[in-house]
């Protein structure tokens, strides 16, 4: 079957790749759509180990089901489904918490398992999700990335929401927002370096964006509060600046949430969080039940796709993951139609 495959280091191509198969227990998925993650272009650019070739990656992905492995019921062929890209244990001390997204055992698509940037993908039928008629292929692709901001606004519950602020507005920044709106966020903001990103942040519902590179977002963010900070501050960036800048623009007893990678240390003034009371808290992945209501939020039309998510043909997807490694293109989120 066609892929696009990661042959070596330094090195994408469209080719043919062994024909999966559904053992015990999986599915065999037709893959209709499958998006091309900010960490995939990360891996690729830094080679990173976590990501090993020869591969073939894709792990926010939808499609139909071509066939049923051995013991499998209550699926059936020709259902249109999403597949979680984590694949949880269920067995670990953690998934019995109920924290099937930090598994300790836990396997992702295009990592650690043959991933969906390809014809088709055999998946377990434990993390397969039925998607209604009213969700289309495109969204059902998405619903993995939209299940993190849904996660991160689950992680605050009890937040009055007045004010929100988003650091960052690249598709997980971008579904963070939205998923604030859904939750109840009265008044969000933006931040970015790039004015071609906040402007599609305002179209799709920012009240307000602010450019890193000019504004100072801190006292930006409190002249917006009348001097209070925000409610709730998330940090999709993960830079040293966007965390120190997401702390100092929470208000006394407010919550701050970091869910971007970009780098993994940071200085911190330790006082900021400690005298004003803030809870900083760490958010990864998607549950069962964030991808579930992220489902549901794309079934009731909360949740906009235009003008920032393209689609492209697989057959081009070489060309595509780099040119969106090279931010060559006006898309923020590239999505792979085999
Ligand atoms: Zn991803
Ligand atoms: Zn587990």
């Amino acid at each position: 079957m066609r892929a696009l495959i990661y042959p070596e280091y330094g090195r994408l191509e469209v080719g043919e790749w062994p024909e999966p198969q559904a053992g015990a227990g999986e599915v065999l998925i037709e893959v209709a759509a499958c998006g091309i993650c900010g960490s995939e272009l990360g891996s690729f650019a830094a080679n990173s180990k976590r990501r090993t070739p020869p591969l073939v990656m894709g792990h926010e992905f939808a499609g139909r089901i071509a066939a049923l492995g051995e013991g499998v019921s209550g699926l059936a062929v020709g259902q249109r489904v999403m597949v979680n890209a984590l694949v949880h244990c269920g067995g670990c001390t953690l998934c019995r918490r109920g924290l099937t997204h930090l598994c300790r055992n836990r396997q992702v698509f295009g990592m650690n398992r043959q991933g969906a940037f390809a014809e088709r993908v055999a998946v377990p039928a434990h993390v397969v999700y039925p998607l209604p008629d009213s969700v289309s292929p495109l969204q059902g692709s998405l619903v993995e990335p939209l299940g993190n901001g849904v996660h991160v606004m689950e992680l605050v519950r009890g937040n009055d929401l007045e004010t929100a602020l988003v650091c960052g507005a690249g598709t997980i920044g971008l579904f963070c927002m939205q998923a604030a709106r859904a939750a109840g966020a009265q008044r969000i903001a933006v931040t970015d370096t790039n004015d071609h990103r906040l402007g599609i942040a305002r179209e799709i519902g920012a009240d307000v964006t602010w450019n890193a590179r000019r504004d100072d977002i801190v006292a930006a963010a409190l002249a917006w509060t009348e001097g209070e900070g925000v409610s709730l501050a998330i940090d999709a960036v993960g830079a040293p600046e966007s965390r120190r800048d997401s702390i100092r623009a929470t208000r006394p007893g407010g919550d701050i949430v970091w869910i971007g990678l970009h780098e993994n240390e940071a200085t911190l003034t330790t006082y900021d969080i400690v005298l004003p009371e803030k809870r900083v808290i760490g958010s990864y992945g998607a549950n069962d039940a964030d991808l579930r209501r992220a489902i549901q939020l794309f079934a009731e039309g909360k949740i906009a796709l235009d003008p920032w998510v393209q689609t492209f043909p697989l057959a081009e997807g070489d060309r595509v993951f780099l040119q969106m490694l090279r931010q060559e293109l006006p898309a923020i989120k590239a999505v792979l139609v085999p």
